[in-house]
């Protein structure tokens, strides 16, 4: 038996179709069919060469779902559920350590120096070689935190949970603060950003405003009753506007960055309110710098917060949150396509015609 997988073998070109050998198992190692996978923006990036975490060859996708095939020993999930074949799963993308500084001492997995993540720093060349989503097998290494999924969760769905949903419970838990009462911006209404407009809007918050061009995602965050919606093509100064007309001239509390780019930060800034938070939670690539005022951070007492990635927790909360609003959630998938149509899928995220794109294998 050999696996099917797309790789990236040169950047800035298309992903290859190659049949590959199974390595062996070592222990506590899992081998899992994958059910579906999700395409995530910040692929693009990778397949672009502008993940510096990147290197190629790589099986690439960080998002999956799948049935266990074989382990190699005993393995448990978060719940302590004991894991057998046929058991349908949900994996964190990243693997940590759990000994480094910021695992042990500071209690910040996301910011483990040893991270391993499927699908994005992990070569092909190394083993266990199968390790990304884009390929009809994969295999979870022993530290990797799984979640067991009842059989009634539709895996396409679920599978957006991974990434995009474990980052946007990783931004709203950053708050640290309840929502109720508050007025919560996002810009960019990708995956990520609806995700964070669907957790502020179910944890209480008074006004949620989705900034975005794309009119199909207009459609979505009605599906998920976003209070207002603010196009790309008004003026800066029409969108600031809108926002003090409803927050009696102050300004949002909270301003999340989900659209993937530094253009969009001095904006956000004018949004927010004296003493405003303002996330960011999507840009996840190096790329060209962007003035910002600062003064206007000083004289508005604005707390600035970047978050990275996610942990096993924000993983686990973002699994459950989905798992309890399917239909909601299953409205963000414009797309179903099989491994052989991966470039399609990642070309359609890149021309931004999509919401989620889901591979079903
Ligand atoms: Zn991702
Ligand atoms: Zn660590």
């Amino acid at each position: 038996m050999k696996a099917k997988a797309a790789i990236l073998e040169e950047f800035k070109k298309p992903l290859v179709i190659r049949y590959v050998e199974i390595p062996p198992l070592l222990e506590g190692s899992i081998l899992v069919k994958m059910v579906s996978s999700g395409i995530c923006g910040s692929d693009i990036h990778m397949v672009d060469g502008e993940d510096p975490r990147v290197p190629i060859p790589i099986i690439l996708g960080h998002e999956g779902v799948g049935e266990i095939v074989e382990i190699n020993g005993e393995k448990k999930d978060l719940n302590g559920e004991i894991l057998k074949r046929g058991d349908l799963i949900i994996w964190n993308r990243g693997v940590v350590c759990g000994e480094c500084y910021f695992c042990k001492v500071l209690k910040m997995p996301y910011l483990c120096e040893n991270r391993k993540i499927y699908g994005i720093n992990r070569s092909f060349k190394e083993y266990p070689h199968l390790s990304g989503a884009y390929a009809d097998l994969i295999i979870l290494e022993e530290k990797t935190e799984i979640l067991k999924l009842s059989p009634n969760t539709d895996p396409d769905v679920i599978v957006m949970a991974g990434c995009s949903g474990a980052t946007a419970v990783h931004a709203i838990d950053a708050l640290g603060d309840n929502l109720l009462d508050k007025t919560v911006v996002v810009q960019g209404g990708g995956p990520l950003g609806i995700f964070a407009l669907a957790l502020a809007k179910f944890q209480g918050a008074k006004n949620t405003i989705l900034i975005t061009g794309s009119s199909f995602r207009r459609e979505i965050a009605e599906k998920i009753g976003v209070d207002m919606i603010l196009d790309r093509n008004m003026s800066a100064e029409e969108r600031v506007n809108k926002i003090l007309d409803i927050t009696y001239g102050r300004g949002a509390d909270i301003v999340i960055e989900a659209t993937g780019t530094n253009k969009a930060v001095p904006e956000g800034l004018r949004f927010l309110r004296k003493g405003g938070t303002y996330i960011i939670a999507g840009v996840a690539s190096p790329q060209e710098k962007v003035p910002i005022d600062f003064y206007e951070v000083s004289s508005k007492n604005i707390t600035i917060k970047g978050v990275w990635v996610s942990d096993a927790e924000h993983f686990k909360k973002a699994v459950s949150f989905v798992e309890k609003h399917q239909d909601l959630f299953a409205t963000l998938i414009t797309h179903k396509i099989s491994l052989d149509e991966i470039n399609y899928g990642l070309d359609l995220v890149r021309e931004r015609k999509a919401g989620k794109v889901v591979i079903t294998y």
